[in-house]
C-alpha cells in the first residue's frame, strides 16, 4: 500500500460507497447538515483525486519522511511501484481531473449565467406587477387568489408571493411560509443546487455526483422548512405545506425559482416529524461529527500532499 494507493480507495469509498450509506441515513440527520454534507463529500472527492494525481507524480517521496510522527506514518505508506509507472498514471489523471474541472466549471458558468438572465427577467415582471406591504420590507405580493410564494436565485434575492396566501393561512403559517423562503435566500440553496446539478451532469457516472443533483433538490427544500420549523414550530410549518397543497387552484411558481410547495410533501411532513422528536443532544451530536469530518478530512488530504511533496 502506498500513499497515492490511499487516495484513490478513499475517492473510491467516497464516491461509490458513501452515498449509498447517505441516502439510507440521511433522514436521521437534520436536513441542514445533510444538505452541506454532500457538496463538502463532493470538495473532499475532489481533493483527493488531486491527492492522487499529484503523489503519483513523485514517486519516490515520503520514503524518507522520518522526522515526526506523521512522517514516520507517512514512511509505512512509502511509493512501491516502479517511478515511470507512477509518473505515467499520475500524468493521465492529471489531464484527466483538469479536464473533469474544465466541464464542470463551463457548466456552472452556464447555468449560472442562465438563472441571472431569468432572474433579470422575472424580476422586471414582479416590479412592474408587484407591489410591498407594511410588516414584509423583503417580500413582493403578487395580486392572485391562488396561493404560492417562491424565492428567486441572485445577490439580491427576491422572495415573491400572492396575496392569495392570506384566505389559506393563518399568521403564523404566513410567517412560516416566509421563513422558509428566506432560509432559501440565506443558505443560498440556488447556488448549491446549481453547483450539485453541474457536478451531476458532468460526472452521472460516479454515484455521489449522480444521486447528489438528486439529493440536494429535496434537502433543499428540507432544510428550509427545518429553518422555518425552528422559529414557528414543526407543526406550523406542516400545517401551512398541507393548506397549501390542498389549495383547489395551485399556481405554478417562476421557474428556476424555489418554492415553499415544492418536493415531495409526505417526506418534508415526516422529516417535521422527526425534528419535533429530535433531542437537542442528538441535533448537537450530528452537528459536532460532521463538522469533524468537514474540518479533519481535507487538513488530513492536504497535509498528506504536503508531506509527500515535501520530503526529501
Ligand atoms: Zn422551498
Amino acid at each position: 500500500m502506498n500513499v497515492p494507493f490511499a487516495f484513490i480507495a478513499t475517492a473510491g469509498a467516497l464516491g461509490w460507497v458513501w452515498p449509498t450509506w447517505m441516502i439510507r441515513h440521511q433522514h436521521r440527520i437534520d436536513p441542514r447538515l445533510a444538505m452541506a454534507a454532500w457538496p463538502a463529500a463532493q470538495v473532499l472527492f475532489a481533493l483527493v483525486s488531486v491527492g492522487a494525481a499529484v503523489t503519483l507524480l513523485v514517486p519516490g517521496h515520503a520514503t524518507t519522511f522520518v522526522s515526526s510522527l506523521v512522517g514516520r506514518c507517512l514512511n509505512s505508506l512509502a511509493h512501491t511501484t516502479p517511478a515511470a509507472g507512477e509518473n505515467v498514471a499520475g500524468a493521465a489523471g492529471s489531464v484527466a481531473l483538469l479536464v473533469v474541472f474544465s466541464c464542470v466549471f463551463v457548466r456552472i458558468l452556464r447555468r449560472r449565467n442562465a438563472q441571472r438572465d431569468r432572474r433579470e427577467q422575472l424580476s422586471d415582471t414582479i416590479f412592474l406587477t408587484g407591489f410591498q406591504l407594511p410588516g414584509f420590507p423583503d417580500v413582493w405580493w403578487l395580486d392572485d387568489d391562488r396561493p404560492v410564494a417562491f424565492c428567486l436565485a441572485g445577490p439580491r434575492t427576491r422572495i415573491g408571493a400572492s396575496t392569495g396566501l392570506f384566505g389559506f393561512l393563518n399568521d403564523n403559517e404566513l410567517d412560516a411560509v416566509l421563513s422558509h423562503e428566506r432560509a432559501h435566500a440565506r443558505m443560498r440553496h440556488h447556488t448549491t443546487i446549481v453547483w450539485a446539478e453541474a457536478c451531476g451532469r458532468t460526472l452521472s457516472a460516479i454515484p455521489l455526483f449522480r444521486y447528489g443533483a438528486q439529493s440536494v433538490r429535496g434537502l433543499s427544500e428540507q432544510a428550509a422548512d427545518a429553518a422555518a420549523a425552528s422559529a414557528h414550530g414543526p407543526m406550523t410549518v406542516a400545517s401551512a405545506l398541507i393548506k397549501l397543497a390542498s389549495a383547489p387552484r395551485q399556481a405554478t411558481p417562476p421557474r428556476g425559482s424555489l418554492a415553499a410547495a415544492q418536493g415531495n410533501l409526505g417526506f418534508r411532513l415526516n422529516t417535521l416529524t422527526r425534528q419535533g422528536q429530535r433531542s437537542h443532544l442528538s441535533a448537537s451530536l450530528h452537528i459536532a461529527a460532521i463538522t469533524t469530518a468537514c474540518v479533519l478530512a481535507p487538513a488530513a488530504t492536504v497535509t498528506m500532499v504536503l508531506a509527500t511533496l515535501t520530503c526529501s
